[in-house]
């Protein structure tokens, strides 16, 4: 599967569109025979979590709906801002529902203790969270995480929905970008 010019920016090719589609497709059978048909509810995390969402959503045999909510974490840089704002609220009444929340990376986990506290307070019958890709502080801190995709070393990461400065998120593969970029 070929990816497109811009792939040249990475220094280093972390996950191939093979590796992340056969990982996808592993969560997506876990999820399917945790849930059932109990009707589960996918929270998408704009904008990071398209691309997982599309993937994992028809990684699923049964239903499932989807919503999305999004939020301020960082800015246009690679460093954590700290601020948390609700930039666009859920459009659905998640009460007595089974909620997945879909993230792309979790870092310091810092965006989803706020985002979980947020939800749970809706009153949710279960409530959980899947990311596609977690850093070591993260996977330190006691952030429950049901469904990881992959473990990450701490290095800023581009690709598969996630951006630099609002670019690559369109890039198939996932990776780190040369250095000559950021300058
Ligand atoms: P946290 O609050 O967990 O520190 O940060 C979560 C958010 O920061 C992610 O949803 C993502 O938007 C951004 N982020 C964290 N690490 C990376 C990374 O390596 N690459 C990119 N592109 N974004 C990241
Ligand atoms: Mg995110
Ligand atoms: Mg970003």
């Amino acid at each position: 599967m070929d990816d497109t010019d811009i792939i040249g920016d990475l220094t280093n090719v972390l996950y191939t569109p093979e590796d992340i589609a056969e990982r996808i497709a592993e969560l997506g059978a876990k999820i399917d025979a945790d849930y059932a048909d109990k009707g589960l509810v996918l929270v998408g995390v704009l904008n990071g979590a398209v691309m997982v969402m599309a993937d994992l959503s028809r990684a699923l045999r049964s239903h499932c709906t989807m919503d999305w909510m999004a939020i301020s974490s960082y800015g246009s840089g690679t460093q954590s801002s700290g601020v948390v704002r609700i930039l666009k609220d859920l459009n659905t009444d998640i009460s007595g529902k089974h909620v997945l929340v879909v993230e792309d990376i979790i870092d310091t986990g810092l965006t989803l203790s706020y985002l979980i506290s947020n939800l749970q307070s809706r009153d949710p019958a279960s409530l959980r969270i899947m990311t596609m890709f977690r850093k070591p502080e993260a996977a330190r801190n006691a952030v429950d995480v049901a469904y990881v995709g992959f473990d990450i070393p701490n290095e800023f990461v581009v690709g598969y929905g996630l951006d630099f400065d609002g670019r690559y998120r369109n890039l198939r593969s996932v990776g780190t970008l040369a250095p000559h970029i950021y300058s």
